[in-house]
């Protein structure tokens, strides 16, 4: 009797041993890569209530812009922003310098001065990756190979012109293949290393928005609400002179108020920058948390107090003019002051000594 129940039984018993053995084999090959341990970011991307996206959905204009031909193709190849799209390979594989989009904000007074001396030092190391953001066509750049953006912003320093040239920055690239999107201005150096070190540390998947702020704490904006009333709003903003990035995902996020002439809309709602305007839709709109980063840095600090020790470490640095005197990093090596006042070839020739150009 015993017998012949466990005949009877056993095809069964063995079938479900093997459903169980298939079914985890699947769970083990479908789950997330694991996190690298240590060197975590700060905790920051704690999700609030999402807002609603404005109500006036006017159709997103693009602004007017021409590209060198690399540069467009550079830009427009890949998946199109298309999260679908992206599924698997986002998820599964690690991080590379080529998944990183780096914005340079310049305008056509520097291209010979400011941006030359990027050219020669840091973006020499990422120039199919580097995409520059200009107000001023120049022959010269496209035939070189390097990824000009001439979008068609006014070429001052106003609050409009600069938040013209951020959606631009923003628009390509929410239409290329990249996984994250970082801001500089044309007075940082970037360490590409550090920055995809610390990029790598962040879970892919998530909303990231870190960079470094210039004030101690949040600032206060008066956002225009309809029939011209104001609201009073404090949020922390990354302060684009010292570099900020954005995964993917929390870019698609911002879309409702980031995209075409959204950009632009909502700067003027606030009143304030494109970098408190990224602090304003990710903070505010979005209610997700700015990480803070130490890495960072704006010439609107004091750049002697950062270490010689230290430098390899730091994502972005800076320099510039500061009570009519020169404020750069303190660093010894292979160019004076005077060869060298932004210190940036010198930082160039200590990471990467067999450089052509150096000493
Ligand atoms: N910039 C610009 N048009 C201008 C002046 C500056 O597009 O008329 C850009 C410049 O290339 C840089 C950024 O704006 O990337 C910040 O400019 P700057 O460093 O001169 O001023 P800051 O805001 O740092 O004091
Ligand atoms: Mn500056």
């Amino acid at each position: 009797m015993n017998k012949r129940w466990i005949r009877r039984r056993l095809p069964v018993l063995i079938f479900t041993f093997f459903i169980i053995l298939y079914v985890d084999f699947h769970l083990h090959t479908n789950s997330h890569p694991k996190l690298s341990a240590g060197h975590h970011p700060s905790p920051g991307a704690v999700h609030h209530t999402i807002q609603q996206a404005p109500s006036s959905p006017k159709h997103a204009q693009i602004p007017a812009r021409n590209s060198c031909t690399s540069g467009n193709r550079q830009i427009t190849d890949g998946h199109g922003g298309d999260p679908a799209a992206h599924g698997a390979r986002v998820t599964q594989a690690k991080l590379k310098q080529e998944d990183i989009f780096i914005a340079v904000k310049t305008t056509g007074r520097f291209h010979k001065t400011r941006l030359a001396l990027l050219l020669e030092t840091w973006i020499s190391r990422t120039k199919a990756h580097t995409f520059i953001f200009t107000d001023t066509e120049d022959e010269g750049l496209c035939s070189e190979g390097y990824n000009m953006v001439v979008t068609g912003c006014q070429s001052d320093h106003s609050q409009q012109a600069l938040s013209c040239k951020m959606a631009a920055e923003y628009d390509s690239f929410m239409a290329s293949d990249k996984r994250w999107f970082c801001h500089v201005d044309d007075d940082n150096y970037v360490n590409a290393e550090a920055l995809l070190s610390l990029l790598s540390a962040f879970p892919q998947e998530r909303d990231i928005y870190v960079g470094k702020p210039s004030l101690d704490k949040p600032i206060t904006a008066h956002e225009l609400l309809e029939g011209n009333s104001t609201r009073e709003v404090r949020f922390w903003f990354a302060t684009g002179g010292a570099g900020f990035c954005l995964s993917r995902r929390l870019a698609e996020k911002m879309a409702p108020w980031a995209r075409g002439s959204r950009f632009e809309q909502t700067s003027a709602t606030i009143r304030l920058p494109d970098d408190c305007t990224v602090g304003f839709i990710v903070e505010k709109r979005l209610g997700i948390s700015m990480v803070h980063s130490p890495l960072f840095h704006s010439h609107l600090e004091n750049l002697l107090l950062i270490s010689h020790r230290s430098i390899p470490h730091q994502v972005t640095l800076s320099y510039g003019m500061f009570e009519n005197k020169m404020n750069s990093i303190e660093v010894n090596g292979s160019f004076s002051k005077e060869d060298d006042p932004s210190r940036f070839k010198t930082v160039h020739c200590m990471l990467y000594p067999f450089t052509s150009w150096c000493p």
